[in-house]
């Protein structure tokens, strides 16, 4: 089944699966078993963070699939991020080395810097959003220039072989291609019919970065999701399109991302669904049906943080 993969070339000339697996709001307890079903229907590009806190029984899934002889380090792609109260320098190698612990491996393949702005800094026991007295999450000071700069190190490390961005608008990734030694290969952004990023995307294939697709169902389990969000997967267009095809919504979700080029990163932790989700490689929408997709989109985004919208490197402020 792995076979099945596409993949994706890097402009460091990496190769990278297509379509991966999300693992963010899998629960300890849930998320170990969730990567190991994965595994074995043949997905072999894992989407991790620090911040997501499961990538240690991430990492023991990996570890007995391994053990077991289903797969070797080599076949697969993990890519985790660096969260956003580590964005000093002098911390990205240790906060990296956290990672590669909890995941048991000695190397990722993609490292991103999860979002643009910072929070007020801090060590691997504090709290990943910092409050102060009222509530409010604290800004940091660093430059994510500097974080840039730090990221790089590690590919000259060896610890990383490529490094992205994720969250960051079309000017904030300008200021990255402005400095870079070491150019993003990648950059991760909540995508979906309903927030296509056209316009991102014709500027990240104009630089050759590719772009990941997160959310890319819509994110239902979304904490922050309320209750007037339109559901994608109950829409009708992409509903009588999934009909036509004899597929599922999701199905169709997925395979819109991977005939435009975009990596795209389903999350489930439900047995049916990681397999259903893997089987899109029996049939192709056609221009109709892409253009119909295209013609969805509303600029509606499911994850905005609009609560630290006032911050310095607050992303979606641009208009992509
Ligand atoms: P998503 O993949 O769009 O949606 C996940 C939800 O859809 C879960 O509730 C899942 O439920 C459900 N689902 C999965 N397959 C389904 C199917 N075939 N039919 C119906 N429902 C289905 O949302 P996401 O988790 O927000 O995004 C995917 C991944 O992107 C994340 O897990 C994470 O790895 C990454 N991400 C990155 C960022 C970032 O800041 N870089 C932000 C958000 C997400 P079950 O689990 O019960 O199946």
């Amino acid at each position: 089944m792995a076979s099945n993969n596409q993949f994706v070339t890097f402009n460091n000339g990496e190769q990278y699966p297509i379509l991966g697996f999300g693992t963010w709001k899998s629960k300890p307890g849930e998320v170990e078993e969730a990567v190991k079903v994965a595994i074995d229907t043949g997905y072999r590009h894992l989407d991790c963070a620090m911040f997501y806190g499961n990538e240690k029984e991430i990492g023991d899934a990996i570890n007995q699939k391994i053990d077991e002889g289903v797969v070797s380090r080599q076949d697969l792609y993990i890519t985790s991020k660096l969260w956003n109260i580590f964005h000093q320098p002098d911390i990205v190698e240790t906060v990296l080395n956290k990672t590669l612990t909890d995941l048991q491996i000695s190397y990722l393949d993609l490292y991103l810097v999860h979002w643009p702005m910072a929070f007020k800094e801090g060590g691997l026991d504090d709290d990943f959003i910092p409050k102060d007295d009222d509530g409010v999450t604290i800004e940091g000071e660093g430059s994510y220039i500097e974080t840039w700069q730090a990221m790089e190190q590690l590919v000259e490390n060896g610890l990383v072989k490529s490094i992205g961005v994720s969250n960051f608008n079309k000017r904030q990734i300008e200021d990255i291609l402005n400095i870079a030694t070491v150019k993003p290969v990648n950059v991760q952004v909540e995508c979906h019919p309903y927030l296509n990023q056209s316009k991102l995307k014709e500027f990240c294939d104009e630089n050759d970065i590719v772009l990941t697709a997160y959310s890319p169902l819509g994110s239902p389990d979304n904490p922050c999701r309320k209750p007037e969000d339109p559901s994608l997967l109950e829409n009708p267009t992409i509903l009588d399109i999934a009909g036509k095809h004899g597929k599922s919504a999701a199905h169709v979700l997925i395979r819109y991302q991977i005939q435009r080029g975009v990596m795209v990163i389903p999350k489930s932790v439900n047995k049916h669904r990681i397999e259903s989700n893997f089987y899109v490689w029996d049939f192709e929408l056609d221009q109709e049906d892409m253009d119909q997709i295209d013609g969805l989109d509303c600029n509606c985004r499911y994850i905005q943080m609009k609560e630290i919208e006032h911050f310095k490197d607050y992303p979606f402020i641009d208009e992509y």
